[in-house]
């Protein structure tokens, strides 16, 4: 086995690879930009090698300074990951030049699905099955139109150099052809200097089902099942499964057999992946084949129980394949949730920032995370901004599912948008739960996801408002324990009041609606109520806050969340959908006392702009101490009762996070 490999890669699957090369006791070298001096997959390797500033192009894809540190180190393989260089037959060539093994199929396997329409060819000739269509090299408009009116619309073209969705324009009728082929070439000569096309019949709705394949040096071949990995966003992958739902024993095994003649065509070593289109009536079709090992690898690893780096690392050792075919078994269900930096709202448009807070799910045999972040670290504007893989086993898909939308109920990232609530939120479809998935589910349940349902906002919102005045009672019981003074009025907790209720405001931002909420205390002789009254909607509510989870009755309804605090948003996990949202501006306190003891936080993310009031000065109750400015908008802080500032924790111009301690406060005896 060799004894030091390099790791051409970052992030989690550079994290990912050490971490097998290190239980089979090969060193590891890891390589990194300016961006990542501190990153995790450095700091894990025996060794790391700079190799340049943080855009990729001047880092990462340099196959002098790659092979350079190979050599330096004495590295004897390099590991690609996937991405980077992973697919470049020239890279592979260079490693081989240099005496280093490419762990990874041979570089002409790599240039036969370069493209997709010689891909197309020899997939033809080795009798796998293609969708319907016209990859020819007559590229005249009248021929390509001609096989297309053949076929029948819609149809699809695509870019034969295509990547990433570039160059693809469905066509749902002739008159619309010569339009779409033209931008599709447009797109095609700029994306990859190449607008050769191929035509496909646009298959509407079908399954992305993949195959994972492992060759050896020895002509052996396995599958290893297949992966579900139907839904995505801008035809990216965010859920991925295995085995597919569905699919039954005969129809892996035909898809299975497949894929090992699609390998075989190209003479194929090492971990690949065949991916077809699998239409409603079970037929399937190649659409191409990835020459490196998947990003979403770790669910065929959990339902095998296999580890597929350490396949790959026998394998291009020229070891035999571990297992034969007969020996693969498949036991219960994976799931695999990409955590990723971005905000699904706003077309998933990518996020980048500090995550100043970064708590993953417990890790066990049913829950693996992977990862290439720590708390602290940047998620910058140079690479992917996948943050993690969240992956669960059990028994069956439901189990599976129940431990997914768990463990994403306890994912704490702050510092910039996440897709989590919105995979929550997909996972909760009823759809998904009767795993009717196909290419076009997001869009499909678009409303559900995206919560435009009124109902179940208005029921959430009444839900955070219930929330937020149980977490401020049992706050300030916890003060009022810590206190000189328990009598003080200020620390009390209860519904009492000198004539009059206590009453609450609340200012919720929801999907970016704001909800004015007043929540009102009720007598306690059963126990506390509130009346909660948004706009003209009033709901008699009661409840708990127990082990981060609020229980509730909301007109005899109840319902149970988890709650989830980022800074100053907050989530509620309920059995239906994740809710965030957001306090603009919390009135902390009763009505006729202004602001609470608890208005001295920081009322959400924002910068000190004035303070008005001095250090030990003397100060009137609802006088204002400080002003501070968030989201356009200032906000005072007042003080709470006649008393003095002791101390501000802040000056103006100090950025603050929400829930924050602003000031040091002395109420007078
Ligand atoms: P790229 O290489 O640009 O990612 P692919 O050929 O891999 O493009 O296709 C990406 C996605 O587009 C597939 O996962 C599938 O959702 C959809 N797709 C591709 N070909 C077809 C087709 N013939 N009919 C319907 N959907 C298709």
């Amino acid at each position: 086995m060799f004894k030091k490999i390099l790791i051409a890669n970052r992030g989690e699957i550079a994290c990912r690879v050490i971490r097998t090369a290190r239980k089979l006791g090969i060193l590891t070298v890891a390589v990194y930009s300016d961006a990542d001096r501190d990153a995790l997959h450095v700091t894990m390797a025996d060794e790391a090698v700079y190799l340049g500033p943080p855009p990729s192009r001047e880092s990462y894809l340099v196959v002098e300074r790659t092979i350079d540190a190979a050599l330096r180190t004495g590295a004897q393989a390099i590991h690609p990951g996937y991405g980077f260089l992973s697919e470049n037959a020239g890279f592979c060539r260079t490693c081989n030049e240099n005496n280093l093994v490419f762990i990874g199929p041979p570089a002409t396997a790599i240039e036969a699905m370069g493209s997709k329409s010689a891909a197309k060819n020899i997939m033809e000739l080795a009798g796998v099955p293609l969708v319907p269509g016209y990859h020819g090299e007559d590229q005249e408009p009248s021929i390509l139109k001609k096989a297309s009116d053949e076929m029948g619309y819609p149809v699809l073209l695509k870019a034969t150099a295509g990547g990433g969705g570039k160059g693809m324009r469905q066509v749902w009728a002739a008159d619309e052809f010569a339009e779409a082929l033209a931008s599709a070439k447009r797109e095609a000569l700029g994306s990859f200097g190449d607008d050769t096309m191929l035509v496909e019949k646009y298959l509407i709705q079908p399954r992305h089902v993949e195959v994972q394949v492992f060759c050896d040096q020895h002509g052996g071949a396995v599958y290893l099942a297949e992966r579900d990995c139907s839904v995505q966003r801008r035809h990216q992958k965010v859920i991925e499964e295995a085995p597919a739902p569905g699919v039954t024993d005969a129809l892996r095994q035909q898809m299975g057999v497949a894929a090992i003649r699609a390998a075989r065509a190209i003479n194929y070593q090492g971990a690949g992946t065949v991916e077809f289109l699998l239409d409603q009536d079970e037929s399937f079709y190649f659409m191409e084949m990835n020459t490196r090992l998947q990003v979403e690898h770790p669910v065929t690893e959990m339902i095998t129980g296999q580890d597929l780096v350490e396949w790959q690392l026998r394998v291009a050792d020229g070891e035999e394949l571990p297992l034969t075919q007969e020996q693969i078994r498949i036991t219960g269900h994976a799931l695999e949730a990409r955590i990723y930096a971005e905000d699904p709202a706003n077309d998933f448009l990518p996020a980048s920032g500090t995550l100043g807070f970064l708590q993953p799910p417990e890790e066990s045999d049913n829950v693996r995370v992977d990862s290439g972040v720590l708390q602290g670290d940047e998620v910058s504007v140079y690479y992917d901004p996948m943050i993690a893989k969240l992956i669960v086993w059990d028994e069956n898909r439901d189990k599976a599912l129940g431990r997914l939308t768990k463990a994403l109920t306890e994912y704490r990232i702050s510092g910039m948008a996440t897709n989590i609530n919105f995979l929550y939120n997909l996972l909760c479809c009823e759809a998904f739960k009767r795993a009717e998935v196909d290419t076009g589910f997001i869009e499909k349940h678009y409303d559900e996801i995206f919560l435009s349902d009124q109902q179940d906002i208005s029921q959430g919102v009444a839900l955070a408002a219930l929330y937020l005045v149980l977490e401020q009672a049992k706050n300030a019981e916890k003060r009022a324990t810590h206190l000189p003074d328990p009598w003080s009025p200020w620390n009390s907790t209860g519904g009492w009041r000198l004539n009059q209720a206590h009453v609450n405001h609340f200012e919720l931002l929801f999907q970016e609606q704001q909800y004015l909420v007043t929540i009102e205390q009720l007598g306690r002789a059963d126990g506390v109520r509130y009346l909660i009254r948004i706009g003209d909607r009033t709901v008699q509510a009661r409840g708990k806050i127990e082990n981060d989870e609020v229980h509730a009755d909301l007109d005899g309804h109840r319902i149970r969340a988890s709650v989830g605090r980022h800074e100053s948003s907050y989530s509620l996990y309920t059995q239906d959908s994740a809710l965030q949202f957001k306090v603009i501006e919390a009135d902390l306190g009763d009505e006729d006392a202004g602001q609470g003891a608890g208005g001295l936080n920081a009322p959400m993310n924002g910068t000190v702009v004035e303070l008005t009031a001095t250090e030990g000065g003397q100060v009137k109750k609802g006088e204002t101490l400080m002003i501070m400015e968030a989201m356009k908008m200032e906000h005072t802080i007042g003080a709470p009762a006649d008393g003095k500032v002791i101390q501000f924790y802040y000056q103006p111009g100090d950025l603050v996070d929400g829930g924050a301690e602003l000031l040091d406060f002395e109420v007078d005896s």
